[in-house]
């Protein structure tokens, strides 16, 4: 009977979260180890211009190469590592190590490149994000590189005269906001107003059933014509599969990210597989 399937499953997750629970101290430990043993690797998802296709940058997606279990995925650590504020030194170090591989392949690099890093709210409390996003710009001629700031809603962003001032200095720097998972969150629009947002994320789940399901279609329609009140640009992410990038190039969307472009890979692949050849190469000469 349902119910004793039911009461079966409340007895299992109830198992599985005191398990998780008793866990998280070590968890914690592990992950502290593994921030300073450098084990948090940036792959690389390319961002391509919705009309052409072509490359315009890519998004910086985390991984965690662990000694023993192999490659971790950022849903199963980034929530522990946001609440226990490892993530701050983790994504610099994140930073550190995109700004030293994009700088090898510079001369390779589409112009300008956008690069995207998922910020969470303990970047936000503090400056510090300013000089570490000033620190990776630096070494890179000016309009060569744009830097992208992810910002999601899994967890406020703190409304202070601080944070105010913090996103003034980034949008004065030229740093820009992407709102990311847009439209899956309860405060998008009061964002909107707080930051100087430069560009819209829609949500993998939306681009899903673009086209094929009226209620998605309504809201793709709905915040791509919000996007253009308003003057920002729109990244669909998720993007699967043809009829999908139809469907929004028809909505006029600038950028899109999915696995009819590319996964997330590391940089050595991601320049093989979406970079032309190193110049000076066997490809040298060849006409553009
Ligand atoms: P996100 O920022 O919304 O990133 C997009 C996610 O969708 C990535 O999952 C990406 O691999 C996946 N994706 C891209 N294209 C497709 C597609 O065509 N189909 C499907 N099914 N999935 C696609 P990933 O890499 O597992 O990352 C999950 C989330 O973890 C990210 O969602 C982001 O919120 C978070 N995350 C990843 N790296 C970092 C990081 O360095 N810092 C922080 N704070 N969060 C991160
Ligand atoms: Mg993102
Ligand atoms: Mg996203
Ligand atoms: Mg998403």
């Amino acid at each position: 009977p349902s119910w004793l399937l039911l009461a079966l499953l409340g007895l299992l997750s109830g198992y599985a979260a005191r398990r998780f629970l008793s866990q998280r101290n070590s968890l914690t430990a592990e992950l502290r180890r593994a921030v300073d043993a450098d084990e948090f690797v940036p792959f690389y998802q390319p961002v391509v211009l919705g009309e052409s296709g072509a490359l315009a940058g890519a998004e910086v997606l985390v991984r965690w190469m662990h000694p023993i279990e192999g490659i971790i995925p950022p849903n199963q650590f980034i929530p522990l590592a946001e609440s226990t504020g490892l993530i701050v030194k983790m994504t610099y170090q994140l930073m550190d190590r995109v700004q030293e591989e994009l700088l090898g392949q510079l001369p390779n690099l589409p112009e300008p490149f956008h690069v995207g890093f998922n910020i969470s709210a303990a970047h936000c409390t503090s400056m510090e994000l300013l000089d570490r996003c000033r620190a990776f710009l630096e070494p890179f001629p000016p309009g060569s590189v744009i830097l992208f700031l992810e910002l999601t809603e899994r967890e406020a962003i703190p409304a202070t005269p601080m944070t105010d001032a913090l996103f003034k200095q980034l949008d004065g720097m030229g740093v820009q906001v992407a709102l990311d998972d847009f439209g899956t969150g309860n405060s998008s629009l009061e964002y909107l107003q707080r930051f100087t947002v430069n560009a819209l994320k829609i949500d993998q789940s939306f681009v899903a059933k673009a086209g094929t399901e009226t209620l998605s279609s309504h809201i793709l329609d709905i915040i791509a014509d919000l996007a253009s009140r308003l003057e920002l640009f729109v990244v669909a992410e998720g993007v699967e599969n043809a009829m999908q990038r139809e469907y929004l190039q028809k909505l006029g969307v600038e950028y899109m990210q999915g696995y009819l472009f590319g996964r997330p890979v590391p940089f050595a692949e991601f320049a093989a597989t979406h970079l032309p050849p190193a110049a000076g190469g066997a490809g040298d000469g060849a006409p553009v």
